[in-house]
């Protein structure tokens, strides 16, 4: 499905990802881990077309060559980036901002259908639908910025680090959604710092250092090997 082969960003003379190769199959949950700084946001922005790619990178979405495409285009052609910090528009309704997810023609045409299946997947924000996103907890916030995410159509969703600033059962309750979403036939590149819960829900995951991966494999391997666990888990 998505398919990344010698991604490299940079910002200036900082080499922020250096030849980054990386799939996500359909209906796969992913997981890219990094410690602050690693590139983590920058690998997300790179795909959404919101920073340059250095020559030679490769973005391919089904037979769709992202990097040749406007970040419009990107959206257009199915990726849906859910940025560090939700924005959303705190004083519009989470109707509201979901309706405003479904601007592309294709989306507004099938808005009814999935903003069914949106609330099946969060069934907490049906019954907030009136309440201004402003007035909504972290978690909640999340809940509505995913659920805007998916009002596009994506094949593909990008979550910048959904767990910042949440609770580990705030946490808990947002990631059970995940698997449930990619049962449905979309694909989760998520990138992460909370380890051990992020690979508890993916299917395989990547660690990230310092703009190269350095390790990828099945999250419960990676759960279990050593290296992860020293680096990632303090134990
Ligand atoms: P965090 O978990 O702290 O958000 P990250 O893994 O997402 O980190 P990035 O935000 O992708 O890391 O940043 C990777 C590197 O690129 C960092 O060293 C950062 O300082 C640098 N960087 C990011 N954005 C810019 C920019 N616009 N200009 C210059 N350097 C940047």
């Amino acid at each position: 499905m998505l398919e990344v082969s010698d991604l490299s960003v940079r910002y200036g003379r900082h080499v922020a990802l250096e030849k980054v190769s990386l799939e996500v199959r359909t209906g796969e949950i992913v997981v890219v881990l990094g410690a602050n700084g690693a590139g983590k946001t920058t690998l997300l922005k790179a795909l959404a077309g919101l920073v340059p790619a250095e020559e030679g990178s490769r973005m391919m979405l089904g037979d769709k060559a992202l990097h040749t495409l406007p970040p419009h285009k990107i959206v257009e052609a199915g990726l849906a980036l859910v940025p560090e910090g939700r924005h959303l528009f705190g004083t519009l309704t989470v109707a509201e901002n979901l309706s405003l997810g479904a601007f592309l023609p294709k989306a507004r045409e099938k808005a009814e259908a999935n903003l069914d299946f949106v609330y099946s997947i969060f069934p907490k924000l049906k019954e907030r639908q009136p309440q201004l996103a402003g007035t909504m907890s972290g978690g909640e916030q999340q809940m509505v910025a995913i659920a805007r995410a998916l009002m596009t159509c994506p094949k593909v969703l990008l979550l910048d680090e959904p767990s910042l600033g949440l609770s580990p059962l705030m946490t808990m309750e947002l990631f059970k959604a995940l698997p449930r979403i990619a049962a449905s036939g979309i694909s989760i590149l998520v990138v992460e710092q909370n380890t051990k819960q992020s690979l508890a829900i993916a299917d395989r995951g990547y660690l990230l250092e310092k703009g190269n991966v350095i390790g990828h494999g099945a999250a419960e391997e990676l759960l279990k090997s050593e290296d992860v666990q020293k680096a990632y888990l303090g134990l």
